[in-house]
């Protein structure tokens, strides 16, 4: 018999903030896999956060070539041999955390194994206020 649904609300852990998500489960042991120290949007990448007072921000991301590595099974038998398994877009000098192939964004997308390894993608916004009225 399927368990009662229910709901487990989460506070963002940033000191004074009230923003909160909440996570449904039917068993207690679903939470144990929810970070015990969850914070909003807003909070968990500051920066990232375009305000009037950050109006600008720069990313750059490189194309890291991922490969196979270990024994593995060809055409002609078991190999040591290192397999290009595709291209990805990561962190500069961190391609551990290159997971995406496609990075998108509004008005653009790109396709990592369109360019050789070593590319950086450069990503720029920018807020431009509304120039205020003067005249009083
Ligand atoms: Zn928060």
């Amino acid at each position: 018999m399927a368990g009662r649904r229910r709901t487990y609300r989460q506070t963002c852990t940033h000191t004074g903030c009230q923003a909160h998500r909440d996570i449904e489960y039917t068993a207690r042991h679903e939470l144990d896999t929810v970070s015990k120290t969850w914070k909003c949007r807003k909070h968990d990448k500051p920066d990232e956060h375009l305000s009037p007072t950050n109006r600008e921000r720069t990313t750059i991301l490189e194309l890291h070539p991922k490969y196979m590595t270990g024994r593995q099974y060809t055409y002609d038998g078991y190999t040591n041999e290192r397999k290009l398994l595709d291209y990805f877009w990561g962190p500069e000098g961190d391609p551990d955390k290159a997971h995406h192939g496609i990075v998108s964004g509004p008005g653009f997308w790109t396709d990592a194994k369109n360019f050789p390894p070593g590319t950086r993608l450069t990503v720029s916004v920018r807020i431009e206020l509304p120039e205020t009225d003067k005249e009083a």
